[in-house]
């Protein structure tokens, strides 16, 4: 936690009051984690605070509390359950982080035992599996208890539920101590928990049907689902009901033991044989050795196999094998003093790429995503990670060039991934030892695989070169970009069509009756009943072939269809009418989000004015020259405005040097971006020229101005109208009835400003700049940022410095705050 007071600059008073606050927190955080099995935050923060609040109770031992989490172990049995008291208690470990961690425990236990640096210790080290613990009491060979953890001390009673596991036996094996209490780890498997996720995931789709169905608004609120593997393992273990927890895919492993009339065994490798004698599974990775180096080593070869085990380990477990050496080293508070588990990075993991996906968003573009060997990452499993785009693939630009974030990333490879609290998980490295013989570069598609239209690279104006997105060049002939154009179109901040979400579109598109937005508009009952009907019973086949059983299939009465689908009409009625930013945005135009919509809708009164307005500024479009040039990096607004307003004779004359010219203002940023663009004083001189001689029309940088544009924003504009496509599906939505309220305010006809171009500058007394603006706009006027010839008016506050003598040059009227306040009838 960044804003947290160093631990080594507290007070007393300030250590106490944390170390107060910490106990609370957790504990909180405890109970949620292992009652609820729904944990508050990652596990990352949660270890951040435990290591806190450790390094407060070591700058002062005397203030550690009875509560302390130092002291605790998991937390109190839910009273959902019986409680069961361990006879010997159930600890944790403590942890290891680096190679000098686990070589200190090792120079503990020596210290301890009164060992030579030399003298033999064995070690085991094993995978230490990221389920829950839980105690088996046999007697006489039989099951006669199963325990959780709980708070160490006391468990909860899960005896029924342990009985449902095939891993676990009511009856031990072989010959069996009279008393013998089996220790071990619940846990699910990736694809046991992928599919009992989707599995939940159907069950609350199919309640949500049934919902929507009977015409209820849904509130999202079914089945839930479980983050990761452990919490599914825990969840499922944690039931009233143990024939749910039959229904789940749990297993378990036997590690260690309670309490034991006889051990049979002299080290832990002997008893954990015995385990698996007495018809346990037991992890087949676990090794002994006499040194570290042996147990780092294989330590690292765990680590690495750790995305293909197929169930989710966090670390390795090192235990000192001799069992008379453990009895001596004994217990500190909440862990034995004989173990330690050396955990994996919380952020970090080793996975493999399996497949490179291409998906086809609503602008065309190509997106690859890697489809990995799924691995559970700061608690969240992840099985997808974007590869953002051809380049970053390949490692390299478009002409060979290196990029800052160069990969290779090849089918196969072994990659680290990272995904630190809610951040999307990223590939960090490519571990080049482990890539297979014959991985071979991926060759990024140049056709859509959507639609097998060509996919190409275009110039990006702003940089000059060709883009990094590869974009599939057909529009609304393409499918994908098609759907996503209509999930778009209905989404929250644009049409917000009731009733008609991205689902729902999918069916409409599949069924052929949605292809375009104006096709909404035309929705009939009849048709729209029968491909919801079709949508339901191919839903409900495809669960029943999910849980490879025969489901009763629900019968859904035909007034609640006929109920849902006229909400749904509703719905669409209820937006035949909308506010002009929410069209324009909808329309997913490239470049045009929402704020660009705003002002659009701000400077235009209705869908034909905004084409009209369009159309004006296509005749006299800007060049690609121009574009570039007013958009390059650092450069734009008043340097480029000087830039075009260079004398056509300097720039004919070859002696002129423009980073050298005074008159231009340049400042060293921009000196250095035009010399990356364009080279030598001679190629900017020309990229000057080219730019002038290519300047847009009036129409066009009204537009691009005063609808805040800018000029890549513009251009998009005009190419979308320009798509014949594209023009017929706005019009056609004109057509199906579809019309906009614009509520902007009217300029009144009176208005000394109305179509004048203004600046305010300097600091102004009675108003603020942006109410200042807002009212200047009320009036019709258009505010600018920076004076040139074409402002007619500025005003002027106390302090106004570069804008005011731009005026005086241009012979621009200046005014001050008092008189534009008297102009315009406030004064
Ligand atoms: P732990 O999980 O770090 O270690 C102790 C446990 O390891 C044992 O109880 C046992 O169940 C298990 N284990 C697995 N394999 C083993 C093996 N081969 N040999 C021995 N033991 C083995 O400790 P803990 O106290 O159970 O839990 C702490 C962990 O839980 C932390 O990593 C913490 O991040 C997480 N946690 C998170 C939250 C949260 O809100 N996110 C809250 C509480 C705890």
């Amino acid at each position: 936690m960044a804003n947290e007071t160093s631990v080594d600059t507290l007070t007393r008073k300030e250590a106490a009051s944390e170390l107060e606050r910490l106990a609370e927190v957790m504990a909180d955080y405890d109970r949620q984690y292992y009652e609820e099995d729904a944990p508050a935050v990652s596990d990352e923060e949660y270890d951040a605070l435990r290591k806190r609040n450790l390094a407060i109770e070591a700058r002062f031992p005397d203030l550690v509390r009875g509560d302390s989490p130092s002291l605790k172990v998991g937390s109190a049995p839910s009273a959902k359950f019986a409680k069961i008291r361990h006879a010997l208690p159930m600890l944790s470990l403590d942890n290891a982080f680096s190679d000098e961690d686990v070589a200190d425990f090792a120079k503990r236990v020596r210290r301890f035992l009164k060992l030579a640096d030399d003298a033999p210790l064995a070690i085991t080290a094993e995978p230490k599996i990221d389920g829950l613990s839980l105690s088996l009491r046999y007697e006489k060979g039989r099951l006669v208890s199963a325990a959780t953890r709980g708070d160490g001390a006391v468990g909860e009673d899960v005896t029924a539920n342990a009985l449902t596991l095939p891993d676990i036996p009511d009856e031990l094996h072989g010959e069996a101590p009279e008393i013998f209490e089996v220790r071990g780890e619940v846990y699910m498997t990736h694809a046991d928990f992928a599919g009992l996720n989707i599995k939940l995931a159907e069950e609350a789709a199919a309640l949500a049907e049934a919902a929507e169905a009977a015409g209820k608004v849904v509130t999202a609120k079914a089945a839930r689902q479980f983050a990761n593997p452990r919490n599914a393992a825990a969840g499922s273990l944690r039931q009233k009901n143990p024939e749910v927890t039959r229904s789940r895919p749990l297993r378990f492993f036997a590690y260690a033991w309670g309490e034991a009339s006889e051990v049979p065994g002299r080290t832990q490798t002997e008893v954990v044989e015995a385990l698996g004698h007495f018809g346990f599974s037991t992890n087949p990775l676990m090794r002994r050795f006499d040194h570290i180096a042996g147990l780092i080593e294989h330590y690292r070869s765990i680590e690495a196999q750790r995305a293909t085990l197929g169930y989710d380990i966090d670390g390795v477990v090192y235990k000192v094998d001799d069992l008379e050496l453990q009895k001596r080293l004994g217990f500190v508070s909440r862990a034995p003093r004989w173990a330690i588990a050396h955990k994996f990075s919380a952020e970090q993991a080793t996975t493999v790429v399996r497949e490179i996906e291409i998906n086809v968003g609503r602008t065309g573009k190509l997106a690859p995503l890697a489809k990995l060997q799924p691995v559970t990452v700061g608690g969240v499993v992840v099985s997808n990670v974007t590869l953002h785009n051809e380049d970053y693939i390949a490692g390299k630009d478009a002409d060979g060039g290196p990029i800052r974030e160069g990969k290779d990333i090849r089918i196969g490879d072994t990659i680290v991934i990272q995904r630190a609290g809610d951040v999307i998980p990223q590939v960090v490295d490519i571990v080049i030892e482990k890539r297979p013989a014959d991985a071979v570069p991926y060759i990024f598609p140049d056709h859509c695989p959507a639609c097998n239209s060509k996919a190409e690279r275009l110039v990006n104006p702003r940089t000059g070169r060709l883009d990094s997105n590869r974009v599939c060049t057909a529009t609304l002939t393409c499918p994908a970009q098609a759907r996503e154009g209509l999930k778009h179109f209905v989404s929250r901040n644009a049409f917000d069509i009731e009733g008609l979400g991205e689902t729902m579109i999918e069916t409409l598109f599949d069924a052929g009756l949605v292809h375009q937005p104006a096709d909404i508009f035309r929705l009939q009952f009849e048709p729209l009943r029968e491909a919801v009907e079709a949508r339901r019973r191919e839903l409900s086949e495809l669960r029943r072939t999910a849980e490879g059983k025969a489901v009763p299939e629900k019968t859904v009465k035909k007034a609640e269809t006929s109920r849902a689908i006229e909400n749904i009409l509703s719905g669409i009625d209820a937006r035949r009418e909308v506010p002009l930013d929410r069209f324009v945005f909808a329309l997913g135009i490239p470049e045009i989000g929402e704020t660009s919509a705003k002002s659009l809708a701000r400077h235009f009164d209705d869908v034909r004015g905004f084409i009209e307005g369009v159309d004006a500024a296509a005749k006299g479009r800007a060049g690609e020259d121009w574009t570039e040039l007013s958009t390059l990096r650092t450069v734009g607004g008043n340097t480029f405005a000087r830039m075009m307003e260079i004398e056509p004779t300097k720039l004919e004359d070859e002696s002129w040097d423009p980073l050298k010219d005074t008159s231009l203002a340049l400042k060293a940023n921009q000196r250095v971006a035009l010399k990356e663009r364009y080279g030598e004083a001679s190629a900017i001189r020309e990229a000057i020229g080219r730019a002038s001689s290519h300047a847009p029309s009036e129409a066009f940088l009204s537009l691009s101005k005063d609808g805040d544009l800018g000029p890549v924003a513009t251009q998009s504009l005009i190419s979308f109208f320009e798509e014949k496509h594209n023009r017929e599906a706005v019009l056609a939505l004109l057509e199906a009835g579809v019309s906009t309220i614009n509520e902007r305010p009217k300029v009144p006809a009176a208005s000394p400003v109305a179509g004048k171009t203004m600046v305010f500058t300097g600091s102004l007394e009675k108003m603020t700049r942006p109410d200042a603006t807002k009212r200047a706009e009320a009036l019709g006027a258009k505010v600018s940022g920076s004076v040139s010839k074409k402002t007619d008016l500025v005003v002027a506050g106390p302090g106004a410095g570069s804008k005011l003598a731009d005026a005086e040059k241009h012979g621009v009227k200046v005014i001050s705050e008092d008189e534009w306040l008297a102009l315009i009838g406030e004064g």
